[in-house]
């Protein structure tokens, strides 16, 4: 398979191919499809280094536009995955002018408040900064359309599972959820019944 399958527009197919990604992955091949159809919530039991990132970062490019206000929302468990996730995210952007944001602890708030401001399209960030900013109204995730928990296992083993549950009570009825995690443990799978509904279930 190749990424010309996908018929994606121009400019995301050029900005993969400049990454020098060849060939799609595993869990590419079929997260990629999924959410381009619009059809509703994905489990991915994936590993880091399957690619998991970008069979999300992808379909969001291609399916966003530029709105200025929070169109899509990633949680992940450490800063340093934010920062990359985001990196990822806007090294695929092409010519779109989507904002992509990280939020996340340790960095100055007042910093973050003075950009979701201006109007962002995408944030990626970790729970507790997230629900600090819902808690302070500088963040409005209503009218989120993707909401992606990334690495929700470590979420979990890091103690984050009860602010992840708080901001996804905060985000839109209607939002489509992206669980990626490495293993299933029970407590995911719960929250995964309590909030999904139905889902597709691919295990790369
Ligand atoms: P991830 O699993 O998202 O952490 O990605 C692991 C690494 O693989 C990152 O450096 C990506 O940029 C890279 N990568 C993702 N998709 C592909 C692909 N289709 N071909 C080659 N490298 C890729």
């Amino acid at each position: 398979m190749n990424f010309e399958e996908f018929n994606l527009s121009d400019s995301v197919l050029s900005a993969i191919y400049k990454k020098g990604f060849e060939k799609p992955t595993y869990v590419q091949e079929k997260v990629i499809p999924l959410m381009l159809s619009k059809k509703g919530n994905i489990i991915a039991q994936s590993k880091t280094g399957t690619g998991k990132t970008a069979s999300f970062g992808i379909p969001l490019i291609e399916l966003l536009k530029p709105k200025k206000y929070v169109q899509a929302l990633i949680l992940t468990p450490t800063r340093e995955l934010s920062l990359q996730v985001a990196e990822e995210i806007s090294s695929l952007k092409g010519k779109k002018r989507l904002k992509i944001f990280p939020v996340y602890g340790g960095q100055s708030i007042n910093y973050q408040i003075q950009h979701l401001k201006r109007g962002v399209d995408v944030v990626v960030g970790t729970p507790g900064r997230i629900l600090d900013h819902i808690n302070r109204k500088t963040l409005d995730i209503s009218k989120v359309e993707y909401f992606v928990l990334d690495e929700a296992d470590e979420m979990l083993n890091m103690g984050f599972i009860d602010d992840v549950e708080r901001i996804m009570e905060n985000a839109s009825d209607d939002k489509k959820i992206l669980l990626f995690s490495a293993t299933m443990p029970s407590r995911i799978i719960s929250l995964a019944k309590k909030y999904m509904g139905t889902y597709e279930f691919v295990k790369a």
